[in-house]
């Protein structure tokens, strides 16, 4: 993982934090806004923020397809909440796009009104205990395929990982400070 370059879709939403917490981890990353940065960089995070906003500007940008054959010559992949939506094959009751990689079906907003944001104690395979920030966030109705839960809270799945280069996680892990999920993707790389 030494010198590595991880870069940080930063169309909209969550990108700065997740630079600061690589930074805490000691990684390198590097923002990424088109196709050309996208060629420079070893594995990528798409963050949480507004998944309809940055799936336009994706498209907007040559950015979709740049990022699925990037995708397919063996660059891993991180989704944060929005990020998680994005990545999904199937994203219920919606005609949203997504880059449809990962092997699950994604409800968005899922959690309901009443708990908008929250934050719980979550157990990841693998990886142990980590605190979960969630806003307005998915969570994950099925998996099939090589897609293999990580994690759940309230019996709804929150982390999945597909092979060696899919993550994705419903909640925040670039607003706390362990930097658990993040050393973990460089794990990945
Ligand atoms: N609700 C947002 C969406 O549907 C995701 C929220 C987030 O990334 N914090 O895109």
């Amino acid at each position: 993982m030494a010198g590595k370059r991880i870069g940080i879709l930063a169309l909209q939403g969550a990108f700065i934090e997740h630079e600061q917490a690589f930074n805490r981890c000691g990684a390198r990353s590097i923002e990424v806004r088109s196709p050309a940065q996208l060629a420079e960089v070893d594995g990528l995070v798409i963050p949480g923020g507004e998944s309809t906003a940055i799936g336009k500007l994706m498209r907007e940008y040559g950015l979709d397809k740049a990022i699925k054959d990037r995708f397919a010559a063996g660059m891993p992949i991180w989704g944060t909440c929005a990020g998680m939506i994005l990545l999904a094959r199937e994203v219920a009751d919606s005609k949203q796009f997504s880059l449809e990689l990962m092997d699950i079906r994604v409800k968005r907003n899922a959690f309901g009104r009443q708990i908008n944001s929250f934050e719980a104690d979550l157990e990841i395979a693998d990886i142990g205990k980590t605190r979960g920030i969630f806003i307005r966030a998915p969570y994950v109705e099925k998996t099939w395929g090589e897609a293999r839960i990580l994690a759940t809270y309230q019996d709804k799945i929150v982390a999945v990982q597909q092979g060696n280069k899919l993550l994705s996680t419903a909640f925040h892990p670039e607003l706390t400070e362990g930097g658990e999920m993040h050393r973990y993707f460089l794990s990945m790389l």
